[in-house]
């Protein structure tokens, strides 16, 4: 239901384009969430590599980049009617593969200018590899005279990778971005991301264990993504210590939910072990009393 509205408030806001008289206030530009890629390492064909994206006033801005995240901003684009106009920064959480490896993908983002790449230490030598990966495929296309209007080889060149560490990593008229440290496991750096929108205040979890900086970057958001698995799974010694270490299950998202406070939170990044996603959500349900949603490719919020 709770999705329902939300996609007939933004068909609402792109629909008032008539006159504004001067009783009635301006409506705010809406920042809309969209479920790029809901998956994990473990992906399906519903469920696309991690990857979130934010419109704001015709920005997508992204937020890690799994496989398959440029099938989904072209599907986002070209159905969903957000009014997708450019592609802007990328903001990743941490480098591994789920959330990376549509970063080549989107070195070729069609009509992109440039990529401008956020992340932790250690993204700008992934990115100097990925062009390197494709350099005779630039060399190819430009002494072959690819006309620059279909500049791909341009594309690739033009991008840039800026290493973050916790604060403001971003801002611009439309968004401040705020990156902050969490824990995941053995990872020397990961980062979840507290978005700034014009009306809304949207934070993105990372791949993280239960983190209060979490809660601290939260506190009473407008929205909380947060990544979690079935916390009614059946693991056991090895496994069981590496998902305790590296990620959050679905009864301590639910505590860690209920001093956070959102308005919403919206389960991402699941790891199902065979449950549904009724399920995650009624494990959360059961300490946190507030809106609780599970995510799903194309989902817009
Ligand atoms: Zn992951
Ligand atoms: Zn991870």
């Amino acid at each position: 239901m709770i999705r329902k509205i939300c996609v007939a408030i933004l068909l609402c806001v792109a629909a008032a384009s008539s006159p504004v008289t001067a009783q009635q206030p301006a409506p705010k530009p809406h920042a809309a969430i969209v479920i790029l890629g809901d998956g994990t390492p473990l992906l399906s064909a519903d469920r696309s590599g991690t990857s979130i994206g934010v419109v704001v006033r015709g920005t997508l801005y992204v937020f890690d980049a799994g496989p398959g995240v440029l099938r989904r901003i072209l599907e986002t684009r070209e159905r969903l009617r957000l009014g997708i106009q450019r592609l802007g920064p990328v903001f990743v959480t941490h480098l591994h593969s789920d959330h990376t490896l549509g970063l080549p993908e989107l070195l070729y983002y069609p009509g992109a200018p440039s990529l401008q790449l956020f992340g932790p230490p250690g993204i700008q030598s992934m990115l100097k590899r990925l062009q390197e990966a494709w350099a005779e495929d630039r060399q190819i296309r430009s002494a072959s005279g690819m006309p620059s209007d279909q500049g791909l080889a341009a594309t690739v060149n033009a991008a840039t990778a800026q290493e973050i560490a916790a604060g403001i990593v971003y801002a611009d008229s439309n968004i401040t971005v705020t990156a902050f440290a969490v824990p995941h496991g053995t990872w020397p750096h990961a980062f979840g991301y507290r978005i700034v929108a014009p009306d809304r205040v949207i934070v993105i979890s990372g791949d993280t264990s239960p983190s209060d900086a979490v809660v601290q970057a939260c506190n009473g958001c407008d929205v909380l993504l947060h990544a979690v698995y079935d916390g009614e799974n059946s693991l056991s010694g090895g496994d069981l210590t590496y998902f305790a270490r590296f990620h959050t299950n679905t009864q301590e998202l639910g505590g860690l939910a209920a001093r956070a406070r959102p308005g919403l939170l919206i389960l991402y990044h699941q790891l199902f072990m065979g449950k549904l996603p009724a399920d995650l959500v009624r494990q959360v349900a059961a300490t946190f009393r507030g809106a609780v949603m599970s995510a799903r490719d194309l989902d817009v919020y």
